[in-house]
């Protein structure tokens, strides 16, 4: 069978689904691969490199015509006319959020499988792309932090004076929280973070960080994750009592980034409008959540800007673009282990075995049916 990795198209893009390297592992598998012209041009990943891992390098009409394709990006209407009636398409299709592209495939005979689908099971943690990509937007937002902010993060004892470390506040220890907590700690930052999931304390530990607790309630028990391992809303005694505590931190801080996300809903709003006015001018904030509209009240989506009170606040959506080689290395590997679990004769043969959790609850459409949404999967 042929796979199809084609350029992708959408503005700011920079990544592509695969890289020379995995390439390379795809061709081990049995399958013949054709690659878009420039497909990696922005990833720093020349044609010839394709052509060198055993890659054909051709136009978007025999790419998107191919048995398999793997993207990166929804694809468009006219990339879906290109596809054949039975092909399958790999890519972040982003069901929970915009079901009716998951409808134009099962309209067009095509299987989707989505890799922002990838089950929250030990065994799927390899294919896991939505952890890839938080890992680099968390690395990258601390990045961007520091070329914001007027200072250095480590505190230095120079012949001109004492400098005092940058105080970094993370907000939400999931994949990408703990990776920017990482970064600012190995920048020589006061690196400070919390929660709604209060077990996640000791990880923030060993990292060098300190752990900041939500005033406990008086009823108990916060329990911030639903059976399938995402987080939940919490309530808004919760959210009140969290308040207090970022309310006390703005004033603090030099640096805050939130990564509260909650698949297929609005980011809650953590920060508001007043805490924005408690903070420091030369203050930064990066909003992870961004693309689900912020955990910030004045995060603008995509962008970055200088609040009146002099706080810069980041909304970029597209941080792993920012580090394009890396990210595609990362998800072309998420890539080649999803192939490597349906090819099981390395023959070039995909076999899509629907008793199995993982590519079951990826599969959202196949044979014009509709699979969204899968069955629920319980996290070990
Ligand atoms: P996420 O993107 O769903 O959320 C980011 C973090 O924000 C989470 O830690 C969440 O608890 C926290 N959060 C959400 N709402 C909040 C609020 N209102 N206030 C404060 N914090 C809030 O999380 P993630 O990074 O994808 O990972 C969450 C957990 O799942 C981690 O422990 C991770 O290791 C685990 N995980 C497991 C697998 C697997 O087993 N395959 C894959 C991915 C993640």
């Amino acid at each position: 069978m042929r796979i199809g990795i084609p350029r992708e198209i959408v503005p700011g893009e920079n990544r592509v689904a695969a890289t020379p390297t995995t390439v390379a592992a795809i061709r081990k598998l049995g399958y013949d691969i054709a690659v878009e012209h420039h497909a990696g041009d922005n990833a720093s990943l020349p044609d010839d490199a394709y052509e060198k891992a055993g890659a054909t390098l051709t136009d978007s009409t025999t790419v998107w015509g191919s048995d398999i394709v793997l993207a990166v990006n929804e694809p468009s209407d006219e990339q879906i006319g290109l596809m054949q009636r039975g092909a399958i398409l790999v890519t972040f299709l982003h069901p929970r959020q915009d079901l009716e592209l998951t409808q134009k495939l099962q309209a067009a005979g095509i299987t989707g499988m989505s890799m922002d689908m990838v089950p929250r099971i030990s065994r799927a943690q390899s294919m896991d792309a939505l952890s890839s990509m938080a890992n680099i937007s968390g690395y990258r937002a601390v990045v961007e932090a520091a070329h914001a902010y007027g200072r250095t993060f480590g505190g230095q004892v120079t012949a001109a004076g004492k400098v005092p470390p940058a105080k970094v506040f993370v907000i939400g220890t999931g994949v990408a929280g703990l990776a920017a907590l990482g970064a600012a700690n190995s920048m020589g930052a006061e690196v400070y973070a919390t929660d709604v999931r209060p077990e996640t304390a000791e990880q923030v530990q060993s990292m060098g960080a300190t752990f900041l607790h939500v005033r406990q309630s008086d009823a108990g028990g916060d329990q911030g994750v639903s059976s399938d391992g995402y987080a939940k809303e919490t309530s808004d005694d919760y959210n009140a009592r969290a308040a207090e505590l970022y309310l006390e931190q703005a004033g603090k801080d030099d640096v805050i980034i939130t990564t509260a996300a909650i698949p297929g809903k609005p980011s809650p709003k953590l920060i508001t409008a007043d805490m924005v006015a408690a903070m420091k001018p030369g203050s930064v904030i990066v909003d992870l959540a961004a693309l689900g509209g912020g955990n910030c009240e004045l995060t603008r989506p995509g962008e970055k800007y200088v609040t009146d009170n002099g706080v810069t606040i980041i909304g970029y959506i597209d941080l792993p673009s920012r580090l394009a080689g890396q990210s595609s290395q990362l998800y072309g590997t998420n890539l080649v282990n999803l192939l490597k679990l349906v090819t099981p004769d390395k023959d070039g043969q995909i076999v899509l075995d629907m008793d199995d959790e993982v590519v079951r609850t990826m599969t959202v459409c196949k044979d014009g049916e509709l699979l969204y949404p899968p069955p629920p999967v319980q996290v070990a």
